[in-house]
């Protein structure tokens, strides 16, 4: 395995086409797009990686699952009345379909989705209180209490986040908010802007991998059933409109982020941690799609067979 990470680090570091840097974000549109970082942690605990894994970078919408995961936790099925399970078919940021939709979003990985899934969580409760259990929640699955928000990239996101504020009114207007709207659009910016490792990201992903059981600690995170669910909307919804694609070459459920990062999940095997800033134009990892291709080539993971 160490052999595999480093031959496709070392692949990736010599493709001249990097992909673009999430301009729209200021703090995100200054990085470096030359960086290249993969973690793999098998569900036997190993973890084996290559290129800059210790590097922290915004995790940006891959928070989205661990929001999802938390959602369900405390309320169950019945989030499902309030977000969709089909993808969208549409880029991450659409308003489209919502107007046709009552502003039911059509899953919990668009933007539109996981800002009502941002509302459930919520409870009533301050923005504070709930970025406090997000962050405790990852430094639990990640098993790693160095985990927290770049408050410069929530404040980044906050001063240019006209769509997001959009979507948010948009589907308040259809009364289906419990919380205001600002605190709401707070809370998600934070849990987008949770800075993490490729290493941090591979472990953190892990129990989806071991049937909601994370190897390494030992904690039982949700059932098998519900990773299994997770794990399936990270197949069908993980990448936008650029799911049909990743499923067609990498093969795995898998959830992108505008910072670059991709976790990947191959079931009974491993948690993937992949990041290169560089997108596509749908906004998903250019080098990081790649390497997982690469991998799951290599490896033979790919869910749909070898
Ligand atoms: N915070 C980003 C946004 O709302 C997340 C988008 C993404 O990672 N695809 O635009």
């Amino acid at each position: 395995m160490q052999q595999i990470v480093d031959e496709i680090a070392e692949e990736m570091m010599n493709l001249e086409d990097k992909g673009e840097v999430a301009h729209y974000i200021p703090q995100l549109a200054k990085i470096d797009p030359n960086q290249f970082a993969i973690s793999v942690a098998l569900t036997n605990g190993e973890i084996y990686q290559a290129g800059c894994a210790a590097k922290l970078f915004s995790i940006q919408s891959i928070s989205k699952v661990f929001t999802l995961t938390l959602a369900l936790g405390k309320l169950g099925d019945s989030i499902w009345h309030r977000v969709g399970r089909e993808p969208s078919g549409d880029p991450f940021n659409s308003i489209v379909q919502l107007e046709h939709e009552q502003g039911k979003p059509r899953n919990p990985f668009i933007n539109a989705g996981a800002i009502t899934i941002a509302d459930l969580i919520m409870q009533g409760h301050q923005p504070k209180e709930v970025l406090a259990e997000i962050i405790q929640f990852m430094r639990y699955i990640a098993d790693d209490d160095s985990i927290a928000i770049d408050e410069k990239v929530a404040k980044s996101e906050l001063e240019t986040g006209a769509r997001n504020a959009s979507l948010a009114y948009f589907m308040s207007s259809f009364g289906h908010f419990e919380n205001p709207v600002e605190e709401v659009l707070g809370t998600y910016f934070h849990h987008c802007s949770i800075a993490m490792n490729s290493t941090q990201l591979a472990k953190a992903g892990l129990f989806l991998a071991n049937n909601g059981v994370n190897p390494i600690t030992g904690y039982t995170v949700v059932s098998a059933q519900r990773a299994k669910r997770i794990n399936a909307l990270m197949l069908t919804c993980g990448h936008y409109d650029g799911s049909g694609e990743f499923a067609f070459r990498v093969g795995l459920p898998g959830k992108s982020g505008v910072g670059g990062g991709i976790l990947a999940v191959a079931p009974g095997n491993a948690s993937i941690g992949v990041w290169s800033p560089g997108l596509d134009a749908i906004g998903n990892s250019k080098l990081g799609t790649k390497a997982l291709e690469l991998l799951a080539y290599k490896t033979g993971w790919s869910v749909f067979g070898k």
